[in-house]
């Protein structure tokens, strides 16, 4: 029995693990990765396996950090199931057809470059048809059921906490008289998460895999983010400016929008429009009405009293171009929440194009940002960045909120994973991090009595016993 880490090694993106067992393979994500653009068209075009050698999938969520290179797999040659929770379906079946139509507009881009220079077209990563032929993969299944998926593979999907469908996975292992239980944690949330549920205690596990994004970090309370929320309505109010948020289309604007409808209720809300640009965010926030089975009780009593309360009246859903473009000439003060999260791509692009060098903009940063990316350039407060290949001075207002991070904190975390047994737990591997965050969780983890702590490195393997 062997695990090997592919992706989200000693780094945030691109999540993918394999499991070798009684000679099948069994893949845990097949996120994209994203970072410097040459790398990451390398990495995500070349798998460290063949595609079809994998035997089965099996989903954490649908992020694109975790699912955005299943279309890609499939293309090349993968032909079992894809296991995921039924929210997480859903989602993956609008995100990666998105994903496609994006790695369409960048192929379609850069081969109108390469033409001006002599140099031959560029094949999109994915097609939407072949996202679509993805899709017939997936077999999703409810929370809390077990079910055998593969020659001696139980899977059973626990509440994370993270967005709507994120599942804690636990594998139940067998291979010979060898009976083996691994949890990974996929991305974990914090508890009291508005909306979802909370992060569920899966029992007593002899290897995790776990994120380690904030492994040295400590978030602000959440009920503090709807006060800080206000202030930088208040304040892009009086300088009549547009408040562009880079925020995932799914997670982190629904979040959002169920904030202001929170400021609303506490007639806190100022008359001002919020902006849903993304057709993506607008399909994720209908999907979240088909899911009541992941919301928690305040979440579930709203839906009882109010018609949505991710959709308030004030609340415009954008979804064409020709819209979205209409809101550059917009003189009032608006909230423009735009894909994608970490500005590498999408309709955020564009506002920032245009707005970022007006003093009166706000760009509000609501997630993380990873190195190398366009929002992480503008989170560090870079006087000059470079958009769609033009330098443009950043006089907006920056203001980074942490508060509303999906990711577990290194307390949140801590607490989560000491519920473990200390001599159960064989190795704790960590991933889904960078530098500092691995060192200070690995000997906070150690405190908490756990004797081994890896930080595996991209290809390496690590035999289960
Ligand atoms: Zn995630
Ligand atoms: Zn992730």
């Amino acid at each position: 029995m062997k695990l090997t880490f592919i992706g989200a090694a000693e780094g945030v993106t691109g999540s993918s693990h394999l499991l070798d067992i009684n000679g099948q393979k069994i893949l845990m994500d097949c996120g994209l990765y994203q970072g410097r653009r040459e790398e990451s068209i390398e990495r995500n075009r070349r798998f460290l396996f063949q595609p079809q050698h994998i035997d089965t999938l099996v989903l954490s969520h649908a992020h694109t950090d975790h699912s955005g290179n299943i279309p890609n797999l499939v293309k090349q040659g993968f032909r079992g199931n894809i296991f995921c929770t039924q929210a997480t379906r859903d989602l993956a079946s609008i995100m990666l057809q998105d994903s496609a139509f994006l790695q369409e507009k960048d192929a379609e881009f850069i081969t109108k470059r390469h033409r001006k220079k002599g140099l031959p077209p560029v094949e999109p990563l994915y097609t939407v048809e072949d996202a679509q032929a993805s899709l017939e993969h997936f077999i999703s299944m409810p929370y809390h059921k077990t079910l055998t998926i593969s020659n001696g593979v139980d899977v059973t999907f626990y509440d994370s906490g993270h967005i709507i469908g994120s599942a804690v996975v636990v594998l139940d292992l067998h291979e010979g008289s060898r009976k083996i239980r691994l949890a990974f944690t996929g991305d974990l949330g914090r508890p009291h998460t508005p909306i979802l549920r909370d992060p569920e205690f899966p029992g007593n596990v002899n290897y995790l895999i776990t994120e380690s994004t904030y492994g040295n970090r400590l978030h602000k309370p959440k009920d503090k983010a709807i006060e800080t929320l206000k202030s930088v309505i208040d304040g892009a109010m009086n300088r009549n400016g547009k408040i562009l948020i880079p925020a995932f289309s799914v997670g982190r604007t629904q979040e959002l929008l169920y904030f202001f409808f929170q400021l609303r209720e506490q007639d806190n809300l100022p008359d001002i429009p919020i902006f849903v640009d993304s057709p993506l965010a607008i399909d994720a926030t209908n999907v979240y009405r088909l899911h009541p089975e992941c919301f928690d009780a305040e979440m579930r009593r709203y839906m009882a009293e109010n018609d949505n309360p991710l959709k308030l009246p004030n609340v415009v859903f954008v979804r064409t171009a020709e819209e979205s473009k209409r809101l550059n000439d917009l003189t009032s003060p608006c909230i423009i929440l735009a894909g994608s999260g970490m500005c590498e791509g999408g309709r955020i692009v564009h506002h920032l194009y245009n707005h970022i060098s007006n003093p009166s903009t706000t760009v509000l940063i609501v997630g993380y940002m990873a190195e190398n990316t366009l929002g992480r350039k503008i989170l560090e407060r870079q006087p000059t960045v470079n958009i769609f290949g033009e330098a443009k001075d950043v006089r907006a207002t920056v203001v980074v909120m942490n508060n509303f991070s999906a990711h577990a904190d290194r307390n949140e975390l801590l607490a989560y994973i000491s519920q473990f047994s200390t001599t159960e737990m064989k190795t704790i591997f960590l991933v889904h991090g960078e530098g500092e965050a691995f060192t200070s969780f690995r000997d906070g983890l150690m405190e908490k009595g756990f004797s081994r702590i890896v930080v595996p490195k991209r290809g390496e393997s690590f035999e289960l016993i």
